[in-house]
This record gives C-alpha cells, sequence and structure tokens, in this order.
C-alpha cells in the first residue's frame, strides 16, 4: 500500500439545504422564488437534435442579451453555471496575491469554502452586534481581495451604493466582487460604478429572482479588463460550461420584464407582511432586503422551532454557528404558504 492519500486534496464540502423529493412539503430553506420560470419558457419547443453539437462556447446569445439588458458591451458580461460557478471561477482568477481575501464573518458559507479548496489566504471580519457589515475593516487597501453579498446573506441586510463605492475606491490594488444575489428585491445595485472602477465584479443569479434555479445560470458584470482575464481562466478549465438549453431558455426570460416585475412585487410584498406577523408573534426580525427574513424567535429555541416545522412539513434553514443559531432564515413563498406557517406559529408559540 503506498502513501497516496497524503497527497490528495482534501477539501471540507459546503453543505447545501435539503431538497427534499415530497412535493407537499413547504419549503422555505433555500431561497428559491415560488412563481415559477416566465410562461415564455414553456412556450419554447426545441428540437433536441442540437444536443449532438457542442454549445457556443462564449454562450453568445445569452452574454449579447444580458449585455443589453443592462445597459453593458457584451466584453463586460461573463456567464456560468449558477453563480457558484461563476464566483468559484472568479476566486481562482482573481484571489491570487498571498494576502488574505476579506468577507463577514456571518455571511455565504461557500466563501471560505472555495479559499479553503483553493489554498486562498482569508480574514473574516465580524458584523457588529445589529449584524451589519462594518466599512471600516473593507479599507485598508492591503489585502487579497474583498467579497460580499449586497443585501448580505443569511441577515437580508442591504448597504448604499456610497458604502460600496467607498470599499471600492479605497482598494485599488485588489479586486472588490459584490454578490448582489438577492438585490432585485429591493436593493439599490452597485451596477453603475463598473465603468467607473476598474476593479469592482457584480455577480448574479437566475437562481433567486429569476426563478430557474433548476437551470443553473449565474453571471458576473465587470470591466472589459476583469471579464477578460475571467474568461482566459474558463477556457482553461472548461470552455463548455454552459449548455444550450440553458442558453437558449435563459435569454428568453430577459424579454419578460412584466412578468419579472409582477413575481418580485408579489415576493417584497409578501415579504412585508410576513415580517409584521412574526413581530407580532415576538420574533426578532432582521431588516431584509431579500426574499428571506432572518428571523429569532422569543419563547422557543430556533432549533427546536426549526424541528418543529420540519416535522409538520415545513422547510426552514437552521445554522448551529456561533451568533447565528437563535436565528431561522426563512424564504418568501407565495402568500398561502406564508399564510400556513403563520397558523403553524400561531399554533406551537
Ligand atoms: C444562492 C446564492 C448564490 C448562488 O446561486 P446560484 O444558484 O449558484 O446562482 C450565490 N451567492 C449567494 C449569497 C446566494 O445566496
Amino acid at each position: 500500500m503506498g502513501s497516496w492519500e497524503e497527497n490528495i486534496r482534501r477539501v471540507v464540502p459546503y453543505v447545501p439545504g435539503e431538497q427534499p423529493s415530497d412535493t407537499n412539503i413547504i419549503k422555505l430553506n433555500t431561497n428559491e422564488n415560488p412563481y415559477g420560470p416566465s410562461p415564455r419558457v414553456k412556450a419554447i419547443s426545441m428540437d433536441m437534435d442540437f444536443l449532438k453539437k457542442y454549445p457556443d462556447p462564449r454562450a453568445g446569445l445569452l452574454v449579447d442579451k444580458l449585455a443589453a439588458y443592462h445597459g453593458l458591451e457584451p466584453s463586460q458580461v461573463f456567464v456560468g453555471v449558477g453563480s457558484d460557478d461563476v464566483i468559484a471561477m472568479s476566486f481562482m482568477t482573481f484571489f491570487n496575491s498571498g494576502k488574505p481575501v476579506l468577507f463577514p464573518d456571518i455571511t455565504y458559507s461557500f466563501y471560505d469554502v472555495w479559499a479553503d479548496m483553493l489554498r486562498i489566504p482569508y480574514e473574516k471580519k465580524p458584523l457588529n452586534d445589529d449584524f451589519r457589515i462594518v466599512k471600516e475593516d473593507y479599507m485598508n487597501n492591503d489585502n487579497g481581495g474583498i467579497i460580499f453579498p449586497n443585501p448580505n446573506a443569511p441577515t437580508g441586510i442591504l448597504v448604499g451604493v456610497d458604502f460600496i463605492e467607498d470599499i471600492v475606491r479605497a482598494n485599488t490594488d485588489s479586486v472588490v466582487i459584490i454578490d448582489e444575489a438577492y438585490i432585485d428585491f429591493g436593493g439599490e445595485s452597485a451596477l453603475p460604478l463598473i465603468n467607473k472602477y476598474e476593479n469592482l465584479l457584480i455577480t448574479r443569479t437566475f437562481s433567486k429572482s429569476r426563478s430557474m434555479a433548476g437551470l443553473r445560470i449565474g453571471y458576473a458584470m465587470g470591466s472589459a479588463k476583469l471579464i477578460k482575464y475571467l474568461n482566459d481562466v474558463k477556457y482553461s478549465f472548461n470552455s463548455y460550461t454552459m449548455n444550450t438549453p440553458s442558453i437558449i431558455l435563459g435569454s428568453e426570460v430577459i424579454d419578460d420584464e412584466e412578468y419579472f416585475r409582477n413575481c418580485l412585487a408579489k415576493i417584497i410584498d409578501t415579504r412585508d407582511w410576513f415580517t409584521e406577523k412574526l413581530t407580532e408573534l415576538g420574533f426578532m426580525v432582521l431588516p431584509s432586503k431579500s426574499n428571506f427574513v432572518f428571523a429569532a424567535p422569543k419563547s422557543i429555541s430556533a432549533e427546536e422551532l426549526f424541528m418543529k416545522a420540519r416535522d409538520n412539513g415545513i422547510f426552514f434553514r437552521y445554522f448551529k454557528s456561533p451568533r447565528i443559531d437563535r436565528f431561522l432564515r426563512i424564504t418568501i413563498g407565495t402568500r398561502e404558504e406564508m399564510e400556513k406557517v403563520v397558523n403553524f406559529l400561531v399554533s406551537v408559540l
């Protein structure tokens, strides 16, 4: 027996939320959007014969659509297999200096997994007692890069564009990535800043606001220089990350702005209603600009409530981690689903 096992890349993997197959449950644990993709998707018929060919490595149809939609040049847009793929590729491309990459202690729990996997040093900066990002922690221009979601996850708390501009302007020697997975649910995007700062990358996903988590589409926007570097790494890893059905269906939904805006309005409306109900029930609810709320119950532990809900076919997300183990992250479903959740909470509390 050799010692091959000493020489493998060991990683502690990210643990995704459960994806139960039972369709009777109320699934509020992974921030999907309950309304489904634009009906235009269902109207498309595809001649499956095209599957014999490799997809367009540039995913041109989708890249060009997204560029036009956001008022950018196609050279400023990069697409990938979910924003997880886009962000992992960005870690590999941009976080390469030997200095620590900075992100909050409470944030998307994939960041430290990618950093560990790619052997990138990092430093977690604690959120303050109100669970807000402390800007001063990110102003030293002496780091290997910066990343955080806006709004942050799992807190749902948004920062303003000025806050982001200050950080980007102060860190001219590194790349700043703003993960805008939830920006469509009421936040103001930092996108206009990419024409002003070469070192800013914005990432987005179709999984949440566009209700297409099953297709796996994410994208990044930044200076043509950043996007070129990102593409160089992508083509050195796997030229054909995007499959043809994703390219076709993804570009189709971009044209249905009305459906998109309608779904967002419903979710925002339900979120604000649900937040009120939770507050009435004694929960401490952080101010959310996303499609979930982060809420701490008063008279029962979060873990116990999580288990009870699960037994009743309602799935929340619970993180047994320091500082946040008294909270539940609850995705905003349809109004009917959230009414059932309120009834359930009333019955247990
Ligand atoms: C959901 C999520 C992502 C990843 O989304 P994809 O489904 O991979 O596009 C990225 N960042 C944050 C903060 C998320 O919550």
